[in-house]
């Protein structure tokens, strides 16, 4: 029952992201402001012309279609859990899928604060006013990491069943790690954005902090704990990054194959930024838990 609870709140920030998105590229297009800087019109235009307004659209944009992906893969590992004919594969998804649950209302629901947050940033002052609607999402967004459990707990949940109890990242993705997505693999890595080096330093900085998360949570649990909600997003971002590069493999054949252009040139964009703007932050979050733990209860409680 808390799974499907997790699962749904998980997805309400998934669409809520996806409404804060459409509405703020609604505005950017309408709002006129300044002068592109590329001198691309002879006068003010549109804030859509403006780098930082495109940057803040398309980290709405990825984010919001990893994590539905994210959640999509799930839904599916649910499923077979339930319907597939082989016991094993059955029980193999179940792990997949309860492993998948914590990063799913996490990941999507911070994501959603995030998102709507940078939706008010693209209507700038008018993101204060409530007619223009910007401001209704971010205060949506934020009982969504609350309630059916805070971040912190689905990161407990993570961190102490998922990971040093079960095991979990190994055992819950090894059936799909044994079975690559249709077209991953061989020649078609170098597809890959960055000649696939963002998702190889995702997945070795998810492997380090695993090992330390793994270590630590016996013999030093604070140092294991204070990692936890880094661990989330590093994970949740790894595997919806995951899903990211099967959408660019997908879409490339579908474009040569010249179907639904315009929408797979967009989907491979936003793949590309997914990568250079989202999961290249792997590497920090690892950091940020394997060296940097002790700083996060150096200091005296009396000292607060
Ligand atoms: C609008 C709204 C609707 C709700 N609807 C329902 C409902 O329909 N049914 C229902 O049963 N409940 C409902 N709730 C309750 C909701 O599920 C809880 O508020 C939520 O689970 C957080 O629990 P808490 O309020 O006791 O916070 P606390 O547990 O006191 O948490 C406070 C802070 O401490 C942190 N924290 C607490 N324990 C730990 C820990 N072990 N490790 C790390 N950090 C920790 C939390 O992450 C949080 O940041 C609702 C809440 C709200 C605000």
């Amino acid at each position: 029952m808390m799974n499907a609870a997790r699962f749904g709140v998980g997805v309400q920030g998934i669409a809520l992201a996806e409404r804060a998105y459409q509405h703020a590229v609604a505005y950017a297009r309408d709002r006129v402001q300044s002068r592109p800087v590329d001198g691309s019109l002879p006068a003010a235009g549109a804030i859509i012309h403006h780098p930082d307004v495109r940057r803040m659209l398309m980290t709405m944009r990825a984010h919001t279609e990893g994590c539905r992906a994210l959640a999509l893969v799930a839904a599916a590992a649910f499923d077979a859990a339930h319907a597939h004919p082989d016991a094993e594969v059955r029980k193999q998804n179940q792990a997949f899928y309860e492993f998948m649950v914590p990063l799913i209302k996490g990941l999507s629901t911070e994501m959603s604060l995030d998102v709507a947050s940078l939706g008010v940033q693209v209507h700038g002052g008018m993101g204060y006013i409530e007619e223009t609607g910007a401001a209704q999402y971010l205060r949506d967004a934020k009982i969504l990491t609350i309630y059916e459990g805070t971040t912190a707990i689905q990161a407990n949940d993570l961190v102490g069943r998922k990971t040093a109890r079960d095991g979990g990242p190994w055992r819950a993705a090894s059936p799909r790690r044994s079975r690559p997505p249709k077209g991953a693999g061989g020649p078609r890595q170098r597809r890959l954005p960055g000649d696939g080096a963002a998702p190889a330093a995702g997945r070795q900085a998810f492997v380090d902090a695993v090992d330390f998360i793994a270590g630590a949570s016996r013999s030093n649990p604070n140092a294991a704990y204070a990692g936890s909600v880094p661990y989330l997003m590093l994970a949740g971002n790894l595997m919806a990054g995951w899903q990211m590069a099967r959408a660019l493999i997908a879409a490339e054949d579908r474009l040569a194959e010249g179907v639904e252009v315009a929408f797979m040139q967009a989907k491979i964009a936003t793949c590309h930024f997914y990568a250079d703007h989202i999961l290249n932050k792997a590497p920090g979050l690892r950091d940020s838990i394997v060296d940097g733990a002790d700083a996060v209860t150096a200091l005296a409680l009396e000292s607060f």
